[in-house]
This record gives C-alpha cells, structure tokens and sequence, in this order.
C-alpha cells in the first residue's frame, strides 16, 4: 500500500522547534565551553558533571582544568572533551545559548 503512493516519502512529519534541534551542534550549546590548560584550549561538555548537569551551579564561560580536575576528577575531563564533536549533531542534552 506505502510503496504504491509515489508521493509518501515526500512527507515528513516535523514538530515544531524539530528542525532547530536536528541542525544543532555542540558549538551553539550552553554545556559546551572552553577548558584552560596550562598549554591548551580545548572545548569540553559540562553536561558531564551532574552539579551543571541539574542546575545546581551556573555554567560558567570558561573553566580552568585545574578547577574541573578539582571538582570531578581526570577520568571526567578526558570524557567531558571527548564528547564535544563541535562539527557534529548535538546530543539530546542539547540546550541552546541564551
Ligand atoms: S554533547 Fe550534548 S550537552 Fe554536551 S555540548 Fe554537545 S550538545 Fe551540549
């Protein structure tokens, strides 16, 4: 019955607001900022850590690694900046920029 209507692929069903989100990368997200090392710059994603994670504390602009070593441990900055893929679809803790 479907593959007898030519026109059935053509038409999506998108929700409002879908569109946006399906575009989205980690770069336009709130969670994704830049981590300060003592010789680098890389971006990580503070929806890592439970206490950004629930609103519990602020997102900062930038964080020092020294502070995010501090507060979750190397084993979560090395996961925090893996999961940054700035070029990439966002994940579905996507949360836009204010
Ligand atoms: S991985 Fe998800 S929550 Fe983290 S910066 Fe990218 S879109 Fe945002």
């Amino acid at each position: 019955m479907r593959g007898s209507n030519a026109l059935y692929e053509g038409h999506r069903l998108m929700l409002p607001g879908l569109k946006d989100r399906a575009s989205a990368t980690c770069q336009g997200c709130r969670f994704c900022i830049p981590i300060l090392g003592r010789e680098e710059r890389k971006l990580a994603c503070l929806a890592t850590l439970d206490l950004y994670l629930t609103g519990e504390r602020r997102v900062p602009r930038e964080l020092s690694g020294r502070d995010f070593i501090w507060l979750a441990g190397k084993e979560l900055l090395v996961k925090a900046v893996a999961r940054v893929r700035p070029q990439g679809q966002a994940c579905g803790f996507y949360c836009p920029r204010e």
